[in-house]
């Protein structure tokens, strides 16, 4: 049979970080396969549910390199791919479990329940125990009442035995016999809710692996009973781990950024945050940590997943960022760098061989775009540094002839109409003040480096000097 792996979101927000997560597992055993990638839109709750958080999500998808080959916007042979289009379907099979004895009409009000579900509370017994009152109701009398246009759900009639099921991450699952009453699978206002509708889908569309957050692991007892009630074999379960803040609390937006479109927003790359999300809750089997999603896809498999809850870090993310930056070719990554420098910024009115070397030297200084510009500085500031180092530096008298010499020979290079330093002329400066004005050691390096850039510190002269521009190095004459 072959592998059908769903990933279904409601579209109630933007795709989380944890959707993406759940959504690239999802991907990844479908494709380990051979398989297929199904997006399925649970939009059941028609308040909550929004056709533009639907948009967004599968913008997010594809931005994430996760693209379905079944789903809403592609089509497919086990359409509709939106839960509210299936809604005739589910009330029918609802249906039919209440002509086979399987579900019964249910017409407590609102208040009764409450009423109901206290009395249970006050006697320490489960809060569902007492909602069963028309479970053996007469069906002819029950079916008149619907008739006649009385206010019912449709409730599922619990078997009351033990579940076991073997989830392909947590091992063999118990659910006790009493965890859940008889729940509502059709409420007052004709819609099905999400465990029966799941059920139904996962079944229609032929799934065979369910890969879904553990928060769902209780919602599983009550889909096998559905399927049993259907007579279907449910599809292999994973339950993947939780994803948690530093105070080891779920994953919220009080932790910081927690949808994809934030880090698409602040320009991450991608394959990074695949590559990240990938490794909370699994473990390539090589130990290897970097890696692109293409290259994962064969040696994917489903024993290696971790229960323990995982903890979202943003900084390793930002690590894995630049694991990936540094992996694109030169060509990349002008086109990932550049747009993320404001346009007035002098990077782009310089040519595409001076951006290359300048992006291929500054790209293993940092992690995210953001960083950039902080680096660039060291090449296109006209401002001198103020710090102590600085200062001190100023303070040594030989710092003074080394800057009057720079001084002049920038003038000279810059009236010969030369662009650049070149690394030869900068050897020739350090041979000059070497040999002629007899400074050495720190007093030449850092003196050297206050007279060019203008900082105490920085990256190698020898790669900073030819990519800054003449016309800059004239600027900070006189600066220091
Ligand atoms: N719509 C559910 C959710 O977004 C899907 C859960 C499932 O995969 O069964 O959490």
């Amino acid at each position: 049979m072959s592998v059908r792996v769903r990933f279904a979101p409601s579209p109630t927000g933007y795709l989380h970080i944890g959707g993406a997560r759940t959504a690239l597992y999802c991907h990844l055993i479908a494709k380990a396969k051979g398989g297929t990638f199904v997006l399925r839109i649970e939009d059941t709750d028609l308040e909550r549910s929004k056709k533009e958080y639907e948009v967004a999500m599968i913008e997010d998808l594809k931005w994430c390199g996760l693209e379905h080959n079944e789903g809403p916007d592609v089509g497919g042979g086990f359409g509709p791919y939106r839960q509210s289009e299936r809604i005739e379907m589910y009330k029918q099979l609802a249906d039919q479990l209440v002509e086979e004895g399987k579900a019964y009409y249910c017409f407590l009000s609102d208040e009764e329940l409450e009423e109901l579900t206290e009395k249970a509370k006050a006697e320490k017994i489960s809060p569902h125990a007492y909602h069963d009152k028309y479970r053996d109701f007469d069906p002819t009398e029950a079916k008149k009442k619907v008739e006649a246009g009385e206010s019912h759900v449709i409730r599922f009639k619990n078997p009351r035995k033990k579940y076991t099921f073997t989830d392909l991450v947590r091992g063999e699952v118990t659910f006790p016999e009493d965890m859940v009453g008889d729940f509502v699978i059709i409420r007052s206002n004709g819609m099905p809710v999400y465990n029966f509708c799941c059920v139904i889908d996962d079944w229609k569309m032929e799934m065979t692996h369910v890969m879904r957050a553990e928060e769902h692991l209780n919602n599983t007892v009550r889909q096998l009973m559905v399927y049993e009630a259907f007579g279907v074999t449910p599809p292999e379960f994973a339950h993947c781990s939780l994803l948690v803040g530093e105070d080891r609390q779920k994953l919220s937006k009080r932790h910081g950024a927690t949808s994809v479109v934030q880090y698409k927003d602040q320009n991450f790359l991608p394959q990074a945050l695949m590559n990240y999300l990938c490794l909370l809750g699994w473990s390539h089997p090589e130990e290897k940590d970097v890696f692109k999603l293409e290259d994962i896809e064969s040696v994917f498999t489903l024993d290696r997943f971790q229960k323990a809850p995982a903890l979202y870090d943003i900084e390793k993310l930002k690590h894995f960022n630049g694991e990936h930056m540094r992996m694109l070719t030169t060509e990349d990554l002008v086109n990932y760098l550049a747009p993320t420098l404001e346009s007035s910024h002098p990077f782009h009115s310089m040519d595409k061989k001076w951006q290359e070397s300048c992006l291929e030297f500054f790209k293993e200084k940092f992690n995210i775009p953001s960083e950039l510009p902080q680096h660039l500085d060291v090449l296109f500031s006209t401002e001198a540094e103020k710090s102590e180092a600085v200062e001190e530096v100023k303070s040594w008298e030989s710092t003074q002839a080394i800057c009057d010499y720079v001084k002049s020979k920038v003038e000279e290079i810059a009236s010969s109409g030369a662009s650049f330093i070149t690394v030869e002329q900068f050897n020739e400066m350090t041979d000059h003040c070497k040999k002629e004005l007899k400074i050495k050691g720190k007093f030449l390096f850092k003196g050297l480096r206050l007279a060019l850039t203008g900082m105490a510190e920085g990256p190698d002269l020898k790669v900073v000097i030819p990519l800054t521009p003449i016309e800059i190095m004239k600027k900070r004459q006189g600066l220091s």
